[in-house]
């Protein structure tokens, strides 16, 4: 078997297949940033995966009981980008995954 390098520009990601037999490649959600959340619910709405949740601001004594977003359940994420496309904060990180 061939090593996969470890190299930026060598690197394989696990890839998909389009409905037309394409080849594509996922970009899985790594993080968001509570801090710049603007807990509008977008990528709630927008992930069928229920991979985000609000939870109550770690500072949300302070700040009158707000809540944010968090990925809580990325391993149910299955890589369609949708959330850092559709988050008018770009607070959501997607990244390929190495394979
Ligand atoms: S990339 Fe797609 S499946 Fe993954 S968290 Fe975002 S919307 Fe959900
Ligand atoms: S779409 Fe962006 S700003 Fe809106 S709740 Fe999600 S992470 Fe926060």
């Amino acid at each position: 078997m061939t090593p996969i390098s470890c190299t930026s520009e060598n690197m394989e990601y696990i890839t998909g297949i389009t409905a037309s037999g394409g080849s594509w490649t996922p970009v899985f959600v790594v993080k968001s940033n509570i801090n710049d959340c603007g807990c509008c619910g977008k990528c709630f709405k927008i992930c069928g995966r229920g991979v985000f949740e609000y939870i109550d601001h770690p500072n949300a004594d302070d700040l009158c009981g707000a809540k944010v977003m968090t990925v809580a359940h990325p391993d149910n994420c299955i890589g369609c980008g949708a959330c850092a496309r559709g988050c008018p904060k770009k607070n959501i990180v997607c990244e390929p995954c190495p394979k």
